[in-house]
C-alpha cells in the first residue's frame, strides 16, 4: 500500500546553557526527515524501522507544521548540553587527570625479559 510521505527539514540554532560551565552554548541543529502518513497505531506498526508515522485519524485533519518541528527539535536536543571538548569554560578534572598520565617511555619493556631466556644450546 503506497502511503503519503512528508519530507521536511529543520534548520534552527538553539540556544542551551552548558551543564558544565553553566554559560551560555549554541547549539545547531539541521536535520532532515521523513514522515509518513497512517491512519493509526496499527498502520503505524506496520512501517519499516526506519520511517517515522505522522499518524492523522481523518482525512481532513489539518497538522500543524509548528508542533511537527518542535517535536522534531526537541528530538534533536542532546540528553545533555555541554561545549565541545576543548571549547568550555571549565577543566573537567576527570580529563585532565587523564591527560597528565606518565608517558609510557618510563615503563619498563615488558619483552626485555624475553631476551633473557634462550635455550640452552643456542647462542
Ligand atoms: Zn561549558
Amino acid at each position: 500500500m503506497r502511503r503519503p510521505l512528508l519530507v521536511a527539514h529543520v534548520q534552527a540554532d538553539l540556544h542551551l546553557q552548558c551543564q558544565t560551565c553553566l554559560q551560555p552554548m549554541l547549539h545547531r541543529v539541521d536535520h532532515e526527515f521523513t514522515l509518513c502518513v497512517v491512519k493509526d497505531d496499527d498502520e503505524a506498526d506496520e512501517l519499516s524501522e526506519d520511517l517515522d508515522p505522522l499518524i492523522l485519524e481523518d482525512d481532513n485533519e489539518e497538522i500543524s507544521t509548528r508542533d511537527l518541528f518542535e517535536d522534531e527539535l526537541i528530538l534533536s536536543l542532546p540528553v545533555v548540553a555541554n561545549h565541545e571538548p576543548g571549547a568550555c569554560g571549565v577543566a573537567v578534572p576527570a580529563l585532565q587527570s587523564a591527560a597528565e598520565e606518565p608517558k609510557a617511555s618510563t615503563k619498563e619493556n615488558p619483552f626485555a625479559v624475553l631476551a633473557g631466556l634462550k635455550k640452552p644450546g643456542q647462542s
